[in-house]
């Protein structure tokens, strides 16, 4: 407090800018440009940070709630203090015994508006809550479309697949099985394609079923959801798809829900032996919806 009040009785408001003009007269226009004690304070309180001092030395990934450090300091996050069999990595010590409460307070006192607030999201979040909420829960965040080289990022993405991709053929739209409840589409995949689009005819949901060419001598076939997101999905809506060729071979699979195709590797897929794409390296393959 008295640091404070120090600073705020030796410094007027504008007295250290006042300039006197060439008759000696004070300037008190410019004086009035100067900031106030308080507005100095704000800004004088104010620090800038390196981004990546709160992030984790192992995945470096933002803090979470929770920061662990081995004896000698070094900070990892929960997940990998246990992928790490929890071993420091820097120094070889046990590693998730210690806290760093320090820290921890710090970031749990630290907020700012969800990145997506010009797109309408009001919501304060926290530093170690950011991620999940930016990433996962918001309501309010752009899609990437996931065509190669096509730059478009928003809210719909539906009507800009069905706009600038359908007419070229790149979509396909899934219709209600006569039989049962599930929803239909057969699509033909060439080989080299990393994925299809499929779209719903709630002219909302975009699935892609992907062409993974991960696994030796064969391709992975799973199906994702890219659009809406999982928490603006309704309950009852699809959970399980299926994956079938020729009725041949078919895999179940729960369908995951992705942000973007970069980097993504499904966790279950049905396996095509390279045998089975023929001489067209082509096949039809059948997805239902559950
Ligand atoms: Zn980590
Ligand atoms: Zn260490
Ligand atoms: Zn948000
Ligand atoms: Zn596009």
């Amino acid at each position: 407090m008295q640091k404070k009040s120090a600073k705020k009785g030796t410094k007027g408001v504008g007295e250290p800018n006042k300039t006197m003009d060439s008759s000696g007269g004070s300037v008190p226009k410019k004086a009035r440009t100067t900031t106030t004690a308080k507005e100095e304070e704000e800004i004088f309180n104010v620090f800038s940070l390196e981004m990546d001092s709160l992030e984790c030395d192992v995945c470096f990934l933002p803090f979470e709630s929770q920061i662990y450090s081995c004896k000698n300091g070094h900070a990892a996050c929960g997940s990998c203090c246990i992928s790490m069999r929890r071993k420091c990595p820097t120094c070889s010590e046990p590693v998730g015994d210690f806290r760093c409460r320090a820290m921890e307070k710090i970031l749990a006192g630290m907020t700012r508006p969800c990145r997506f607030n010009k797109h309408g999201c009001t919501e304060t979040v926290r530093y170690t809550e950011a991620r999940a909420h930016e990433e996962e829960a918001c309501r309010f965040a752009p899609y990437s479309c996931p065509f190669d080289g096509c730059a478009y990022r928003g809210r719909l993405l539906y009507g800009h697949i069905l706009d600038a991709h359908a007419p070229a053929g790149d979509a396909a739209t899934f219709k209600k099985c006569t039989t049962s409840n599930a929803m239909v589409v057969t699509v033909t995949l060439q080989k080299s394609t990393p994925f299809r689009t499929l779209l719903h005819p709630d002219e909302e949901s975009v699935f892609l079923l992907l062409n993974g060419g991960d696994v030796p001598t064969a391709r992975s076939l799973s199906v994702v959801r890219v659009c809406p997101y999982g928490a603006e999905v309704d309950q009852k809506a699809e959970s399980t798809a299926g994956v079938l060729l020729w009725w041949s071979l078919s895999a179940r699979l729960e369908l995951q829900f992705v942000r973007q195709l970069q980097g993504y590797k499904a966790k279950r897929f049905l396996f095509v032996p390279d045998d089975f794409w023929g001489s067209t390296d082509s096949l039809d393959v059948t997805v239902c919806l559950w």
